[in-house]
């Protein structure tokens, strides 16, 4: 076990609890610290290094990109943000895309062509959907739409305009929505994150899908965190073979350069009109070029069907070794995105974990998530649970009355 002690950032303001590790670099899935430290990466910067660290294809590319342009603005064209924002149309079924640099900015553009597309209507109040349990960002409008009382405390009064319903209750929306002209869009995660990894049924998204028809709603499905190849398809809504109007993507989807995306289908693809809406950042050439070699990357190693693999694997074998542990309550998710949730709350085992060398995280505080890289192998997959599951034990044990 690592001995990990405190270190001081005395200028750095206090906004994360963070582990006491200083890492300086990585290979794959494994990154080291400032003490020669080795530690496997089960967390990936939080669903974002697609291809691990340091993928070398990438790092060429990037490379080759600083030296040409890292940015210029949006009042002129450069040659990566069409073919980008082709591919993102091509394996999404979906027409046009706004670039931007982050989760919560391409969440906060989703929230603003909702509106725009019910005042365009002549709904001067419109109204979306939200759900218990969601995450989408940390801006006003995306902390007013998250269902989580903890990242809304302290920051009101909230942004107005939101109807919140249960997951997975195709009732409830309808109770909640029925009779409400003002209703303009419903808006979800394909699995929800941040709120401990619950995926949205197929079935559920479907029949949501067919409201949104019927009663000429959007429906937006927040892909920044569970799209990109994570759970075996390009996006977790095509596991139920629907085309969402509005998709907000970000964290894998330029491997570690910052950029978000909002891919957006023909209802909504027309709704900004010049000046309606902009970022400085978004679409510079660099992340661009990120968007696009990452993804010519993971077609050419085959990264979706790896992730549904080891994914598949790593569920199957954590299930076997975890169920019969007392306090583990479940283990789910899809692809490489899974939950282990316990009965207690479980923070200390990100710190318990960093001293076996395994990088993780917990969310809704008794979930243990991970995340890996998509370029996980199988004995990266075992090593993983070689190093996860005594820790549970551990901590199960010393934490039970
Ligand atoms: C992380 C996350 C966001 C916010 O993304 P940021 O880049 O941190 O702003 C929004 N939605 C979901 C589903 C996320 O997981």
């Amino acid at each position: 076990m690592y001995d990990l002690k405190p270190i001081p950032e005395p200028h750095v303001m206090s906004t994360y609890g963070r582990v006491p590790v200083m890492l300086t670099h990585g290979r794959g899935c494994r990154v080291w610290d400032d003490q020669g430290r080795e530690y496997l990466d089960a967390l990936a910067g939080i669903a974002v290094n697609t291809l691990g660290h340091a993928h070398p294809r990438l790092v060429r590319a990037l490379q080759d990109q600083v030296g040409q342009l890292i940015h210029t603005s949006n009042y002129h064209h450069h040659p990566y943000t069409e073919p980008l924002a082709a591919a993102l149309c091509e394996r999404s079924g979906l027409d046009k895309v706004f670039f931007c640099s982050s989760g919560l900015e391409a969440n906060e553009a989703a929230l603003k062509l909702a509106r725009k597309f019910g005042h365009d209507k002549g709904i001067a109040r419109p109204e979306i959907v939200v759900y218990e349990r969601a995450f989408h960002g940390r801006s006003l409008a995306t902390l007013s739409a998250t269902g989580n009382p903890k990242v809304q405390a302290g920051f009101e009064p909230l942004v107005e305009g939101f109807i919140r319903v249960p997951a997975n209750d195709l009732d409830a929306l309808h109770r909640a929505t029925n009779g409400n002209p003002n209703v303009v869009a419903v808006f979800f995660e394909a699995i929800q994150g941040e709120g401990g990894v619950h995926p949205l049924q197929p079935d559920y998204i479907a029949g949501v899908r067919a409201l949104c028809d019927q009663r000429d709603w959007l429906l937006m499905i927040d892909e920044v965190q569970c799209g990109m190849g994570r759970t075996g398809r390009w996006f977790a809504h095509q596991w139920a073979n629907i085309r969402p109007d509005v998709m907000p993507l970000a964290k894998g989807l330029g491997s570690g350069v910052p950029v978000g995306a909002v891919v957006a289908g023909p209802r909504a693809a027309q709704i900004f009109q010049p000046g309606n809406h902009g970022t400085t950042f978004g679409g510079n050439p660099l992340a661009m070029r990120a968007g696009l070699e990452t993804i010519r990357i993971m077609e050419d190693e085959g990264l979706l069907d790896n992730a549904a693999r080891q994914g598949q694997h790593l569920l199957t074998q954590l299930w076997a070794e975890l169920h019969a542990v007392p306090g583990v309550r479940e283990v789910r998710g899809k692809g490489l995105m899974i939950g282990i949730e316990l009965d207690r709350p479980c923070g200390d085992l990100v710190l318990r974990c960093a001293r076996a060398g395994l990088l993780i995280s917990v969310t809704a505080d008794r979930v243990v998530r991970l995340v890996p890289p998509l370029i996980l192998t199988r004995a990266e997959a075992d090593e993983i649970i070689a190093k996860l599951v005594p820790q549970v034990r551990t901590f199960l044990d010393e934490t039970s009355a």
